[in-house]
């Protein structure tokens, strides 16, 4: 296969007498039989317009753009994944005026406060104590920040299980274990990994997830908890060099098939 890299930031989005048209820099782009989407998490809106621009003009592409997009807000995957019985932590979507309430809603026990669409671990804190929580949702609703808070899942201490999901099937997955200190097991954190055989159940989860999310290729993220796996978040744009080199497993082959298995 040929294969081109283009970059959001020059390509140009253009409705002409009602067709879509795709430019980079200022050549059109109409030779295409499919895309894989990586798109940053600083460009979802851009990145998710083009993708729904190439599907527009007929390009296979592995996870589309609405899929792209739900997957990016963590509280709308949450209320499509209990649709579909898959089991997530507790978590609350509030107005600021009742973050007091939110507070006793887990018996004033340590939570997990996370900006709705952060990411690398980096919108995500632990506040252990009732008036710090309070402290920090005051500060986020200062800053105009919508937030989501989640039970602590203490159990896992610090580890979490990537499984990459490529058309309903498990292709790889590794455990992470957040830096001493830590409770975030983000590669990006100084988190490290191991591979692992998942149980049935957790493979299971994961591929409901998948389904759920409609994401042709995705990372699931897992919690151990006592009651079982939760899927913490699935992302759409899984970063493949890491699990690919602790795993030897060619994801990225393993994508290319899904392609010929399914363009046009
Ligand atoms: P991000 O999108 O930034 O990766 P996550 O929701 O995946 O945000 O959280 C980052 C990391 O923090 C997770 O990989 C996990 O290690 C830890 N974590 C997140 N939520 C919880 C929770 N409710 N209980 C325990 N650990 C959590
Ligand atoms: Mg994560």
């Amino acid at each position: 296969h040929g294969m081109e890299v283009l970059h959001p930031d020059l390509c140009k989005l253009l409705i002409i007498d009602n067709e879509p048209v795709l430019q980079y820099y200022d050549e059109t782009i109409d030779d295409l039989h499919a895309v894989i989407p990586r798109i940053g998490a600083s460009h979802t809106y851009f990145g998710v317009s083009l993708v729904r621009h190439l599907e527009a003009l007929g390009v296979f592409s592995v996870v589309s753009a609405e899929a792209i997009q739900l997957s990016r807000d963590k509280w709308s995957s949450f209320q499509t994944l209990i649709k579909h019985g898959v089991a997530v932590p507790k978590t609350v979507l509030f107005s600021n005026l009742v973050a007091e309430s939110v507070v006793a809603e887990f018996n004033e026990q340590p939570v997990v406060i996370k900006l709705l669409e952060g990411t690398h671990g980096q919108g995500v804190t632990l506040t252990e104590k009732p008036n710090h929580t309070i402290a920090t949702l005051e500060m986020l609703q200062a800053a105009n920040q919508t937030c989501i808070v989640q039970e602590f899942i203490e159990e896992s201490k610090g580890k979490d299980l990537r499984v990459i999901v490529v058309d309903g099937e498990v292709v790889a997955s590794m455990k992470r274990q957040s830096k001493a200190g830590d409770f975030r097991s983000n590669l990006h954190r100084g988190g490290s990994s191991t591979t692992i055989a998942l149980h049935a159940e957790e493979e299971a989860i994961a591929i409901k997830a998948a389904k759920a999310l409609k994401l042709g290729v995705c990372g699931v993220d897992l919690l151990q908890s006592n009651r079982g796996p939760l899927v913490l978040e699935v992302n759409s744009t899984p970063g493949l060099e890491g699990i690919e080199t602790s795993t030897g497993v060619d994801i990225s082959g393993k994508i290319i098939s899904y392609i010929e298995r399914n363009k046009k």
